[in-house]
């Protein structure tokens, strides 16, 4: 039987701590407050997939592979293959605390890697794949992660970053022998099937404080560098919980679902847990998203429930659309990331007949925050009433508390006009960054702010109606308008220059670059562009670029954007003709 290693400072220092089971915490209940009388059964993840095992050990979780073909096995073989994941860990001098990263897409193995990994007391970090490779080993290096799992698809950015990732000492590739590249140059790599071939099952699983860390995810929806989320067992299951709710994703034994969103973004919004937990068939997409490739795995798994973010129902509706075909098996989805547009709305409710849920959340909310269920007041009210009011973001389920609040602070009415700052609490909202980072981000009663500007109605219907946070989301990926901005004044003839989202029809956002130039001198929207090209991602190259005389400033001196934004907001990019 495989135990635990001895514990490293440093993780527990940053929020790993791995205690044995604590004794019922009587301890910090005052005098004259009784003690309650029940078990003590620590919430911790390892015990989803207990009870999968034990109540839906003949579910399947179905992969559409990398290497191509769909790939079956049954939340018994998770269970079986994902202690087997353990014991190489363990073997491989693996400690409670210690990350493990993952650079892959939705499959089985991965799932398999999340478990084994969570299961034994370590983190399983999920790290974004879409950043560009720089930010990847920015990443990496921050979190110390010390042992990578990815998908074929990511050899290249393996290549580029191993070799300044020093901490990383075991590369896995998530592939049996038989697909293994040779001379890829990546040190002390091994497939993930020779990993795990012939390890033992019997290994400890839990048996640790439910606070210790589970999993680890980056957000760059922040200022400054990618702040690291640290979830914990409890957190994770406590989510878990508040997101089965009827009015929240109401997932039951009889769904099949497709999560499209990808693991890397907050736990698949948490369905690595919740279907687990309910023995939900689970339909892992891996790399492809098109419209074509989705439409294939909701038909022929029969899928009854979905997740992800506008852009990809966007694509399945223009599939759809082109080929004629219809959805008889999705009864609902689960839209959120960016706001839902009225159109996608529409078309899978009128046409498709699939019940569209709008939901928001944050990497650092777990990340459920909202979900757009119907009250009885709107039924009554008809089709139309009840549509307008899902493209708010929807209601704050048990577990997650709001607050809106002016720029001093001041509390607001919920009256659905008051728009202010979108504050959050709850057992799955983040109390610190990973190691400090942003120090201190609570306020003195523990509220967290979203850097959303939201307002409340009376019904409890969130409506997010602008971003205090100075970001794009395109396509569900951030984008930095502060890097953009860094590099465009680094141009002779800019003075000042802000990056702001204008909506776009694919992309939900996409970015226009507004400059003010220097007295007396000029530069064409092409010189600026030809500039900024190889600065930065492509994707994050603005769509167009706005010459103003002064950029407005705020009272501290800092870029007025919410002006900016009611300034351009007629504004057409000359990308949004392509889209449509
Ligand atoms: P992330 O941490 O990457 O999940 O991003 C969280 C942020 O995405 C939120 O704070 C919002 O700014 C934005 N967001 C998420 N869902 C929605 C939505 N349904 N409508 C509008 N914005 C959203």
């Amino acid at each position: 039987m495989f135990g635990f290693g001895k514990n490293k400072g440093e993780p527990a220092k940053a929020g790993a701590a791995t205690t044995p089971a604590a004794a019922a915490p009587a301890a910090s209940i005052p005098r004259g407050l009784m003690v309650g009388r029940m078990q003590d059964w620590q919430l911790t993840v390892d015990k989803v997939l207990d009870h999968a095992k034990a109540n839906h050990a003949h579910r399947e979780i179905v992969t559409r592979s990398v290497e191509g073909p769909i790939v079956r096995e049954t939340y018994g073989d998770l269970y079986a293959r994902a202690r087997q994941v353990s014991a190489a860990l363990l073997e491989d001098g693996v400690v409670p605390g210690d990350r493990i990263a993952t650079l892959a897409w939705n499959s089985g193995n991965h799932m398999e890697t999340w478990f084994g990994t969570m299961g034994i007391g370590s983190v399983l970090h999920t790290v974004n794949p879409r950043l560009f490779p720089e930010q990847i080993a920015w990443i990496l290096n921050h979190a110390e992660d010390t042992h990578l799992f990815f998908d074929l698809t990511f050899i290249p950015i393996v290549q580029k970053i191993h070799s300044i990732c020093p901490m990383v000492r075991r590369y896995v590739l998530l592939t049996d022998e038989g697909h293994m590249p040779r001379d890829t140059g990546i040190p002390n790599l091994v497939s993930y099937e020779r990993f795990i071939a012939g390890k033992t099952q019997d290994v400890t699983w839990g048996g640790f404080d439910e606070n210790t860390a589970a999993g680890l995810c980056y957000t760059s929806g922040t200022t400054g560098n990618p702040k690291g989320v640290l979830y914990s067992h409890r957190s994770n299951v406590l989510h878990t919980m508040f997101s089965l709710q009827k009015d929240c994703m109401g997932l039951g034994v009889e769904d099949t679902i497709l999560p499209i969103v990808p693991l890397f973004h907050a736990n698949a919004w948490g369905i690595t847990f919740s279907a687990p937990a309910v023995g939900a068939k689970l339909v892992m997409p891996g790399a492809k998203m098109d419209g074509e490739s989705v439409f294939q795995l909701l038909d022929s798994e029969k899928v009854t429930f979905s997740a992800a973010v506008p852009t990809v129902w966007l694509m399945l509706k223009q599939y759809l659309e082109e080929t004629g075909n219809t959805l008889p098996h999705l009864k609902r989805v689960v839209i959120g990331g960016s706001a839902v547009p009225e159109a996608i709305l529409k078309t899978f409710e009128d046409k498709y007949e699939v019940q569209v849920f709008h939901a928001w959340g944050m990497t650092e909310m777990s990340p459920m925050g909202s979900m757009g269920s119907t009250v009885p007041e709107f039924m009554a009210r008809g089709t139309d009433a009840v549509q307008k009011n899902k493209l708010k973001q929807g209601r704050a389920p048990f577990g997650v508390e709001y607050k809106i609040t002016d720029d001093d602070g001041k509390e607001l009415p919920r009256d659905g006009k008051s728009a202010g700052h979108l504050l959050v609490r709850g057992p799955a909202v983040a109390g610190s960054y990973f190691k400090g980072d942003g120090g201190q981000i609570l306020d003195k009663d523990g509220w967290f702010d979203t850097g959303d500007v939201a307002n409340l109605c009376e019904l409890g219907y969130m409506q997010i109606t602008d971003r205090a946070k100075d970001v794009i989301k395109s396509g569900g990926e951030w984008i930095s308008s502060i890097d953009i901005e860094n590099f465009a004044v680094g141009h002779p003839a800019v003075a000042n220059a802000a990056a702001i989202g204008l909506p776009h029809p694919k992309w939900d956002e996409r970015p226009l670059l507004i400059i003010e130039l220097k007295p007396g001198a000029s530069a064409s929207r092409e010189e600026i562009l030809n500039y900024l090209n190889g600065k930065i991602a492509k994707w994050w190259m603005p769509d167009d670029v706005q010459f103003i005389d002064k950029i407005p400033l705020g009272a501290t001196g800092k870029i007025n954007k919410l002006s900016l934004r009611q300034t351009f907001k007629e504004h057409k990019l000359p990308t949004i003709q392509a889209a449509e």
